[in-house]
Parts: structure tokens; sequence; C-alpha cells
């Protein structure tokens, strides 16, 4: 069984320059914006994993930061509820409960199929056509957040498509909240790259039979194929998670009592 390798973080991680360490950067992105997204992009990738302690101080050191943009993006996760925060323990990485992958599979298997049937009236499918070809199966293991970002925008853009805005935004958090989960289950260290790169071709397939339904005005075989396809996901994450010995899946009880 091989073994993908790590990606090189050194070679991944864009740290700001010396000069905008101080201040506003040049791209007018203040510097919690980008502490914040480092931070929570190393999250998703669980190179910062579930369950971890994180301080300031190594968080400073670790991404090249003053204080203040550190402490201010720290907050920030905790809002968005990535990071706990404690008195005697500083702040944790959110662990991944049962609980959480549970409830947002459910909420996807309800939401998902219902907005896509419903889409078939309204699809534009050519920028559909598009996310499809962003999603890139060949590369998903080298730069798993590209990948991870390109599948949440294009099950935000067919739910976008049944013209129900407020379902969308429910659809496009449920993504976000899944990106830790889907990384976990996909990616998991004990899955060899023929198992990645056939589960790869299964998706790749299920979401183009969706748009392609879109595109055929087929509601019907459009609402099943989703329904398919999330239970494919859900299956996958379950036998990743259980099969391993590494990844950092929570009991509530456990959660509650950390
Ligand atoms: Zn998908």
């Amino acid at each position: 069984m091989r073994r993908r390798s790590t990606p090189n973080r050194r070679q991944t991680r864009r740290l700001p320059r010396d000069a905008d360490r101080r201040g506003e950067s040049r791209t007018g992105v203040s510097l919690s914006n980008q502490a914040y997204e480092l931070i929570k992009r190393d999250i998703t990738l669980c190179l910062l994993p579930p369950g971890a302690e994180v301080s300031e101080t190594d968080l400073t050191k670790r991404y090249g930061f003053g204080k203040a943009p550190i402490r201010a993006a720290l907050l920030k996760l905790s809002q968005d509820r990535l990071l706990t925060s404690s008195p005697r323990r500083g702040y944790t990485v959110a662990p991944v409960t049962l609980r959480d992958v549970e409830e947002i599979y459910q909420l996807r298997s309800i939401l998902e199929p219902a907005l896509v049937k419903k889409a078939v009236l309204g699809a534009d499918i050519a920028p559909l056509r598009a996310l499809l070809k962003r999603l890139n199966y060949s590369n998903a293991a080298s730069n798993p957040l590209d990948f991870l970002e390109a599948h949440c925008e294009l099950h935000t853009a067919v739910a976008k498509a049944s013209g129900n805005e407020r379902a969308t935004r429910i659809v496009a958090t449920l993504l976000s909240d899944a990106a830790r989960v889907i990384h976990l289950g996909e990616f998991a260290p004990s899955r060899s790259n023929e198992a990645l790169e056939e589960d790869h071709k299964v998706q790749q397939q299920q979401h183009e039979a969706i748009v392609a339904a879109l595109g055929r005005n087929d509601g019907d075989l459009a609402e099943r194929l989703m329904r398919e396809h999330i239970e494919h996901s859900w299956m996958m994450f379950k036998k990743a998670a259980f099969s391993s010995t590494t990844l950092r899946i929570t009991r509530e009880s456990e959660a509650k009592a950390a």
C-alpha cells in the first residue's frame, strides 16, 4: 500500500513579508484577516489537528505575525466555533464530534436533493461546467485546500440555481463546516492512493451526472443523484473514520469532558 506524501507546508504557506508584518499589508488585507485565513486553513487541513492546544505565543512564532493580529484571529476563529477557549488551557482546536458529522450529513441530505430538483427550472449550467473543470481531482492530494474550496463552490452554485437565497447560505455554511470532515475522511493517512483515486473517480462521475441531469431539466434524476452523492460521501467518511486509529473523531461525551 503506497502512502501519499505530505504536502510541504513551507511550500504552501504564504508568509507575510517582513515589512508587512508591522502594519496593514500592501494588498489591503488586514494582518488579522491574513492570520485568520492562514490559521483557518491549517485547521481545515488538520495541520492543526482537532483537539490540539494552541497558544498566542506558539502561533505568533509559527506564522510570523505580532500578538495583536493573532489575538484578533483567535477571537474570530472562536466565533466560527473552530476554536474553544478556557481560562486555564488557552485555546483548543475544536474536536470533530460524531454528532457534528451526523448533523452536517443529515442536513445536507435533506436540503441539497430538494434544491437541485428545484434548480432545473432556471439553471444556467455553463458556470456549473466551469466549476466542474476547477474541481481538479488529479491534484487533490497535493492541493487539498483548492479542491475543498472548489467542491464547496460547486455545491453552493447548484443550490443557488434553485433561487432560494436563504437555503443557499445554509448549504454554503454546511459545506464550509464539512471541509474538515471531508478532509479527514477523504485524505485520511490510512487511505492508499488507489483508494483515493477510485473514490475520486466515483465522485467526479457523480458531480458530472448531477450537472448533466440539470442540463436535461431532469429534476427527479438530479434529486436522486444528489442524494446518492451525499450518501456516498457519508459512507466514505465512516469507512475512513472507523478503520483508522489516527483520525481524531471525538464522541460527544469526550468533547464535553475536554
Ligand atoms: Zn460533491
